[in-house]
Formats: structure tokens, sequence, C-alpha cells
């Protein structure tokens, strides 16, 4: 399947670069997903579909609840997507502000996704994976117990801004929800809330906190696993499979496709930038498109 792919976008990519109209930057964004699509197709689907290639790994026949392909983009939108998260004098990706109220945060002209989740969960990781072709971006990391937690603002050119929120766990919930829900409750132009869970060791009491907030305010959300280079095959799967229940059962919100990342192998990460760049308005992908 993936190596049908791989045969049919190869030439189609560097259409995109003429595409995407915006000369030597577009061509160099082509040329660094086009290193991905010389994988071989095996380690392509890892790479690009890890949630794909876990679906190898049941028994067959086997009907494993999982939401494959809600979200299903091609290799062209993937690739059209990286040019979003690609730094350029064009398209400034850049810390705007820190903020520990809602009135401090930067003005809504742009559609807004924020970041949230434990402590530890991987967090500033993911951040600095998806900004990776925006090297001089420094993502802060405040980790000093006592330190004042803060929101932290990201532009990404002229389509949307990026927040870290602080992570929950640690004198949670006094400073997570003075801060987090307010936010989460009154941004008029947050379009999606990324929820992190720890792939290793599943939901945890304290990310229900954050899973209740965004229930009983009703809002859109994905839930996204980090980590999943840390486990072996049959602990990921069961670990997923418990995730993928719990979200089909108990919540209204949160989208039904999980998104599987690892910001050591960057497996997952490709396809969360393209789910980011369309929920924010950026980019059509075939068949799917958020209003
Ligand atoms: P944060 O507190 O949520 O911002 O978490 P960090 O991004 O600082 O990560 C916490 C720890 O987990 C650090 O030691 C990271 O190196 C590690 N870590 C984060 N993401 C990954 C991952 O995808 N794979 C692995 N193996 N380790 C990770």
């Amino acid at each position: 399947m993936a190596a049908r792919w791989l045969r049919l976008h190869v030439g189609r990519l560097f259409a995109v670069g003429a595409e995407l109209g915006s000369g030597r930057r577009a061509y160099s964004t082509s040329q660094a997903f086009a290193e991905v699509l010389r994988l071989p197709s095996k380690q392509l689907t890892k790479l690009v579909f890890p949630l794909q290639e876990l679906e190898r790994h049941f028994v067959p026949g086997s009907r494993p609840d999982l939401h494959l392909k809600i979200f299903d983009p091609s290799l062209d939108d993937i690739a059209r997507a990286e040019s979003v998260f690609t730094a350029s004098s064009r398209n400034r990706i850049e810390y705007l502000s820190s903020a520990v109220r809602l009135d401090h945060a930067p003005d809504l002209r742009r559609p807004e996704v924020c970041f949230i989740g434990r402590s530890n969960v991987g967090k500033s990781s993911l951040i600095k994976a998806l900004f990776s072709l925006a090297p001089e971006v420094e993502v802060r990391v405040s980790k000093k117990p006592g330190h004042t937690k803060k929101m932290n603002f990201f532009k990404v050119g002229k389509y949307f801004t990026l927040v870290d929120m602080p992570g929950y766990g640690y004198r949670a919930p006094e400073d997570f929800v003075d801060m987090v829900e307010t936010y989460l409750k009154e941004r008029k132009n947050l379009m999606r809330t990324f929820l992190l869970v720890d792939s290793v060791v599943g939901i945890q009491k304290t990310d229900n906190i954050a899973i209740e907030m965004c229930e009983e305010f009703a809002l859109p959300y994905v839930m996204v696993l980090t980590k999943i280079d840390k486990s072996s095959k049959g602990h990921l799967l069961k670990q997923v499979l418990q995730i993928q229940k719990f979200v089909d059962t108990k919540t209204q919100g949160c989208f039904p496709q999980l998104f599987p990342v690892s910001a050591v192998t960057y497996s997952g990460i490709h396809l969360l930038k393209c789910f980011i760049a369309n929920i924010t308005g950026n980019l059509k992908t075939n068949g799917f498109q958020f209003s």
C-alpha cells in the first residue's frame, strides 16, 4: 500500500514545490520531505502513519476499534503542510510572548491551537519537534519547583499561533485551574486543544483534570500519545487500545482518531503538522476539511 503511494507521489512531489510557488523555500521544503519519501515503504509508514503501522500487528480477522483514517491526508498534503512549519524570511516562526493571565495574551488575529499535558509528558520535546524546521525558535521550559508557570505563545507565520500551556501535576490543580481554565473557557480564537498523554503509562488521574475541563467547556480536543518509541510493540498496542476505548466511550469532544508521536524518532510528527495546518484553516486535505 505504502509502496504504491510512494510510486504515485514521489513524482508528484516536485510538482508540489512548483505549486507552492515561493521559490527556494518551497523547493527546500520539498527536498526535506523527499528524504522521508525515499524511505522503504515499511519505514515510511512507521514514520508518517504510526497508527496504521500498529494495525499490522493485530491478529488477522480481529476488529480493533482504532479509527485509523478519519484524518487521512495524502503524502502531497503532508508535504504541503511542511511548508507551513518551515521558517523563512516570508514565514516567520517565532516566540511571541508569555502570559500568566488571559488579558496579557497576544491579540486574536490568527487562529490558535494549544498544547496541554502533565509535567514530563513530553510537551516541550513535541513542540520542539514540530518546530524542527524553524531551528531558531526557543521553546522555553520552566521546570524549577515553585517557578511561575506561564502560557507561551509562538507565532507560525501568518498561519496560526501555537500556545504551550503550563504542565499540570506539580502544584495542580491551583496553578493550572486559575490560568488554564480561564484560557480554555474564554479564548475566542482557540481552534483546537491538543491533550498529551504519555503512551508508556496511559491516562493518569491528573490527566482527568484536563479531560474533564475540555469536556465541561465542550471544547474540541485531540489526544496525542507521546513517547511511542519507548515501549515494546505489545505494550504500545495495549495502551493505544485502552486509550481509544476511553475516547470512544467516555468523551464527547475528543477527536476519535488518536495521534501517536515520538519526539525522538519523529514518528507521527508530519501527520500531526498536517492536521494542525488543516484545522487552523490553512490546508485542505483529501476528503477532510474542518470548518
Ligand atoms: P514536558 O515537561 O512535558 O515539557 O516534558 P519534556 O519534553 O521535557 O520531556 C520529559 C522527558 O521525557 C525528557 O527527559 C525527554 O527527553 C523525554 N521525552 C520527551 N519526549 C520523548 C519521546 O518522544 N521519546 C522519548 N524516548 N523520550 C521523550
